[in-house]
């Protein structure tokens, strides 16, 4: 990855074996397998080991060149403090801006643009989730073929709403991330809430008057379904509830018409999610290609993940565009070291066997694979968990690196097209916006072919520049804002809403 770096890893697909000679004439003193580490030069015990010009790890004993570095013989370093950062001291990339570029999307009475027609429909409380998951079903089958134009429906569930600390000083994030979520672009600005009726989070307090004009107007409430409601006299007539005031949201979202709008309209939330060592050299380095043409373009990118850029926080402050936004970047990361120490752990606790199986021995050496999604623009801003993004250029949106949290956040950020890249292979989708999932390897997207949209492995078996799959994704989150389905939207895939919560239950 560096001229600096003293191991390199085997792209070959299933590994090579002991006695191979390298194009260099290094002779593997080991098998490796596909993705693993190997020494490039002899290290002595305690040796930095070196890639992507950072030191990942120390050598655990002396290990000659030639030989497989695997988990076992890197020892992880300590986090880097955060204090005596660098900061917004990178000089800026020149970036021309990228003008022409457009797609047909769906612009809202607020401004914002959405790239999919939805209903959605926003619950309080986990209790209510049975009964909204009914109601969709019957409004998909026998309401929405009167309105043609709305795609799909939305049931919003989550676990949050009750049996919590709802007054503790953290339980803002729940609560703010699911207001949020319900003024996402995809959904027209057309909110409902289906209550139970006797949980700690009221729709009132879910959705205050005035979040959402109604009929224009600032001074209504959100229409709420409470089940409670003494009118109501049995489930069917819950159903027949929720279904009329569905419809109401159905009519005016059948008016909704595609249009063209320019790419700066775009609202990209990228991640990762079942990383191998393949991330950081085909998938990630391609968005992050795909980013910088997104902000040239004028468009709102944010990439998140809080344990998967603390080791790269020094790269992160320097490129902030002010010592405000780097500040904002150490707060949130030190918000993370204490969150983590509360519950006994540290940053080591996010990799996970199948990272280790592909190749990552720890934490730093996966860091350094996810930052790169970032590109090289300048760092715009900061968004706490949960908020709604209200600025364009690349933004770092604090979150944690959960894929379906993540996924979560970003949606109540008004993000309206996702990119996902995946060396193991997971099926991620989210119901609000769609997820353009990129494989980073030719042997996983061979393998899924019907789940994965982008092969950034042909970067690793050069079939492909990174600059050529840049473009290539930069092109198809144009058409799948437009309309055009990804693979989880064709077998409508998608994971649950998962609220992050770092308030008490009770
Ligand atoms: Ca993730």
């Amino acid at each position: 990855m560096h001229d600096n770096d003293n191991v390199a890893i085997v792209v070959n697909d299933g590994g090579l074996t002991s006695g191979t000679v390298l194009e260099s004439g290094l002779v593997l003193k080991d098998g490796v397998p596909q993705g693993h580490k190997v020494a490039l030069a002899d290290l002595k015990e305690n040796d930095p080991i070196r890639r992507y010009n950072v030191t990942i790890g120390f050598a655990a004993r002396d290990i000659p060149a030639g030989s497989w570095i695997s988990e076992a013989l890197v020892k992880m370093p300590e986090a880097r403090a955060l204090d005596d950062l660098p900061i917004a001291n990178a000089p800026a990339p020149h970036m021309a801006p990228l003008e022409g570029y457009t797609f047909q999307g769906y612009r809202n009475p607020d401004g914002s643009v959405g790239t999919r027609n939805l209903l959605a429909i926003t619950t309080t409380v986990q209790c209510v989730a049975g009964v909204v998951e009914h109601a969709a079903r019957r409004i998909r089958t026998e309401l929405l073929p009167k309105y043609p134009n709305v795609e799909d429906v939305v049931a919003l569930e989550h676990s949050y709403g009750c049996g919590v600390a709802i007054d503790a000083p953290d339980g803002v994030i729940p609560i703010r991330t699911l207001r949020n979520i319900s003024l996402n672009p995809n959904f027209g600005g057309q909110a409902m809430i289906v209550s139970l009726g006797c949980e700690k989070l009221q729709p009132q307090r879910l959705l205050p008057r005035g979040v959402i004009p109604i009929k224009g107007s600032l001074d209504a409430d959100v229409p709420v379904v409470c089940l409670q409601d003494a009118a109501h006299v049995g489930f069917e007539s819950m159903i027949q509830s929720i279904m009329a005031q569905a419809e109401e949201h159905l009519k005016v979202l059948d008016q909704r018409r595609r249009e063209t709008v320019p790419a700066s309209e775009l609202v990209v939330g990228v991640q990762c999610g079942g990383s191998d060592a393949f991330s950081g050299v085909t998938a990630n380095p391609a968005v992050g290609y795909a980013t910088d043409l997104l902000v040239r373009a004028g468009a709102a990118v944010m990439f998140s993940e809080t344990t998967e850029v603390r080791d790269g926080i020094d790269q992160l402050t320097s490129r902030a565009v002010s010592p405000e936004v780097a500040e904002a970047m150490i707060r949130e990361m030190a918000w993370y070291d204490e969150y983590l120490k509360r519950g006994g752990v540290d940053r080591s606790a996010n990799t996970t066997p199948g990272n280790k199986k592909g190749g990552l021995s720890n934490i730093v050496e996966k860091a350094m694979g996810s930052i790169v999604k970032s590109g090289s623009a300048p760092i715009a801003g900061v968004l706490p968990p949960g908020e709604k993004l209200k600025q364009k250029g690349l933004i770092y949106a604090a979150t944690p690196a959960s894929d379906f949290i993540c996924g979560t956040l970003q949606a109540a950020a008004g993000m309206n097209l996702h990119i996902f890249t995946t060396g193991r292979g997971t099926p991620y989708g989210l119901a609000p916006v769609p997820v353009i999932k990129v494989a980073t390897r030719d042997d996983l997207a061979r393998r899924w072919h019907d789940l994965m949209d982008v092969n950034a492995g042909r970067i690793a078996s050069g079939e492909a520049s990174i600059a050529d799959v840049g473009w290539e994704l930069f092109h198809l989150m144009l058409d799948v804002a437009s309309g055009k389905k990804t693979w989880a939207e064709h077998h409508r895939l998608h994971n649950a809403l998962v609220l992050f919560n770092p308030a008490p239950i009770t």
